[in-house]
């Protein structure tokens, strides 16, 4: 997990070692998912006690490198008036949320559901965002029942249905505006939402008439500006552009009277899903000083959403290989892991690196492999022709990078149930969303009284 030039961004000691001046040539220092004595181990857990325990496939997560990431964000803005609100959609288990909560993450929320659940998680409402295209008015009624931070407002529809059932509970429901500032993320299409063609926000030009209907509605009381331009940016130019135009759109709106001073910048900062590329997205601090530089002399206070690089590569998939299968021309890991459990490589092309939980031994040559699972879609294959050791029927694989849009995007196609969530802490681990037994998975379906 070492020799790579830069940093990545999971487990290791970057809080400590940060430094901008030599960007390469930074070292991984201690790792929070690292071999030890020839074992793959998750903080001081080996990873294969985990597995003998729960059986696989399963997600594992290290609090370490949550907290970790959660710290390298709140320090990036260090000196402004902030509040990082982790993105919980990349990935909503309660105890990860307490975990970051803990450390003074407010959360980012994008439905009733996750509003419940950071609220069941501990969090305060006056910590929560709300954000999301399609608030309901039942999901807005819960929200301001139950108390929140601001609604990051999506459209002029949305903006009289917050007032309406504001007025209707007798309360102000705070606001943002999500604009859109049409700027390239250069990111993958599917996560790309500050183009002017993509669904999210306001156009950025009918900012000004859009605050003013907002001010005028007496439900609503508007305080700041919201951007989120996509996930997985791995360059800083893109939010550059969009901060320059929040802070012009800043100036602008104060001069018609509206009292900006809450700057949400969204999420999307990118994570190093490949180990061995020195070619790393920028790091939270560098970020850091972008805000301060394009926004710092607004004053305001500044939130932002980062959610895959908290959770990211916080967390790995552990799956087990059933069969080691020879093709014509290439040989097929089958393993008990599926699209259903992990779907970015199927949905987004996503690569993640995977590596063996037994150290190979030196000088052990490795080969070329298909890595896929049993579900019945040629799409159900996470990666073409990768080197690993050889492997055989037993051995356990581990996919790094899949901490975040891993476990919350997974399904029960082809009724596989829901593979298990551990947290591991120092030397203890503990299940934290547990495997359901084929009864309760098989259960839940109700038969009409017709059959
Ligand atoms: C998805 C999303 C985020 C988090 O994005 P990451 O790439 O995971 O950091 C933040 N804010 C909003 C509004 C989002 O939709």
């Amino acid at each position: 997990m070492s020799g790579h030039g830069r940093e990545r961004l999971d487990e290791g000691n970057a809080a400590e070692s940060i430094d901008l001046a030599p960007k390469i040539g930074l070292c991984a220092g201690m790792d929070h998912f690292l071999y030890r004595d020839g074992a793959l181990y998750a903080e001081d857990v080996p990873v294969a006690e985990i597995a003998a325990a729960v059986g696989t496939p399963f997600y594992v997560y290290s609090t370490a490198t949550l907290q970790r990431h959660f710290r390298l964000f709140d320090d990036a803005l260090d000196g402004i008036d902030h509040l990082v609100c982790y993105a919980m959609k990349a990935a909503s288990n309660q105890a990860i949320l307490k975990t970051l909560a803990q450390v003074g993450a407010g959360m980012d929320v994008v439905s009733q559901g996750e509003y419940l659940r950071a609220k069941a998680a501990g969090v305060p409402g006056d910590k929560i965002v709300f954000s999301g295209v399609g608030k309901t008015a039942e999901e807005i009624r819960v929200a301001l029942s139950g108390g929140i931070r601001q609604f990051n407002v999506e459209s002029e529809p949305e903006m009289e249905v917050i007032n309406a059932v504001a007025l209707e509970l007798g309360v102000v429901a705070p606001i943002t505006v999500r604009v859109n500032p049409d700027v390239d993320a250069k990111t993958h299409a599917k996560i790309a939402t500050g183009k002017s063609e993509n669904k999210f926000g306001i156009p950025i030009s009918r900012a000004v008439e859009v605050y003013a209907r907002a001010a005028a509605l007496p439900g609503l009381e508007v305080i700041g500006i919201d951007v989120h331009i996509g996930s997985q940016l791995t360059d800083l130019e893109p939010f550059r552009l969009a901060y320059q135009k929040v802070a012009e759109l800043t100036e602008v709106l104060r001069a018609e009277g509206h009292n900006i001073r809450r700057l949400d910048l969204g999420g999307g900062l990118g994570i190093p899903y490949h180990t061995q590329s020195n070619d790393a997205p920028p790091l939270p601090v560098e970020y850091g000083m972008l805000i301060k530089h394009t926004l710092g002399h607004l004053g305001c206070e500044i939130e932002i959403e980062p959610g895959r690089l908290i959770a990211g590569n916080a967390g790995m998939l552990i799956s087990e290989v059933i069969y080691v299968k020879s093709g014509e021309d290439r040989d097929f890991l089958i393993i008990d892991g599926a699209m259903n459990d992990l779907i970015r490589p199927a949905m987004y092309e996503a690569h993640h690196d995977i590596i063996p939980v037994v150290e190979p031994a030196a000088g052990i040559e490795s080969q070329p492999y298909d890595i896929v699972g049993p579900v019945c879609e040629s799409g159900d294959t996470f990666a073409k022709q990768r080197d690993l050791p050889p492997m055989a029927a037993g051995n356990l694989i581990a996919f790094r990078s899949a901490g975040a849009y891993g476990a919350v995007m997974a399904s029960e196609y082809n009724s596989r149930p829901l593979i298990p969530e551990v947290l591991v802490n120092g030397d203890q681990f503990a299940v934290i969303r547990a495997r359901p037994t084929f009864d309760e998975m098989i259960n839940r379906d109700s038969i009409p009284e017709w059959l």
